[in-house]
């Protein structure tokens, strides 16, 4: 297993040369059209499972600019929300699922979100990658660190870890990355993900950090 000892210089890499401009909607500091609350962050993260960011950010902006509590959407019909969502992927079962979590907050937590990470895991729907997100973007607490599929794959390329599942990652780079990279840790890697270090034939020939890259299990890349 690699050592961490370049992580300085990987991240300031990545931070000057990916492109930011389209950093997903949760890790941006201020939604500029929309109140970014913990209610809204967990939603719009649920709106996102299996959705490209430029749709659930659209999808989100028109939501949350006619409801942004789980009052106001609990008030709203199914038919009402299948509409402002869609084409979100599963935009059915989707509308369906924010009205009974608002309606859990509403009878349950009184009307807010829990701030507590349990408790978020027990809301129909919510794993582990969205209650963690909940938790670092909605109620801004650093000691949480939101890992995804690209959060996921890359560490292991490079080889900074060795493990089978999101939530061993999760755990895995707790221990071994220092706490003043969790911030930016998830959409630098998201994008990265998403514009060089692909899940599939990664650029690793024009890939920025491939000096410091094992490339473990890369089969192909270009
Ligand atoms: S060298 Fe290849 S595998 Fe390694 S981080 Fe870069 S794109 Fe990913």
């Amino acid at each position: 297993m690699r050592s961490l000892v370049h992580i300085d210089e990987i991240m300031q890499i990545l931070k000057t040369t990916i492109d930011t401009s389209n950093m997903p909607l949760v890790s941006r500091k201020n939604w500029e059209e929309i109140n970014k609350t913990p209610f809204t962050v967990l939603i719009s993260c649920l709106l996102s499972l299996r959705t490209k960011d430029l749709v659930t950010e659209q999808a989100s902006l028109r939501l949350f600019k006619r409801y942004h509590t789980p009052h106001e959407i609990d008030m709203a019909t199914e038919e009402e929300l299948r509409q402002l969502i869609y084409p979100v992927g599963f935009y059915k079962v989707k509308a369906k699922r924010i009205k009974e979590i608002s309606k859990t907050l509403i009878d349950t937590y009184n009307g807010q979100v829990p701030n507590d990470f349990h408790e978020l895991l027990l809301l129909k729907g919510v794993g582990r990658k969205t209650a963690n997100i909940v938790m670092r973007y909605g109620f801004k607490n650093d000691n949480y660190l939101p890992i995804d599929t690209h959060c996921h794959r890359i560490p292991n390329r490079i080889g900074w870890i060795s493990t089978k599942t999101p939530t061993e990652t999760e755990f895995a780079l707790k221990k071994i990355l220092s706490k003043k990279y969790w911030l930016d840790f998830n959409h630098l890697f998201v994008l990265f993900g998403q514009q060089i270090c692909t899940p599939i034939s990664p650029h690793c020939t024009t890939c920025p950090i491939s000096v410091f890259c094992e490339k473990k299990n890369v089969m192909n890349h270009r």
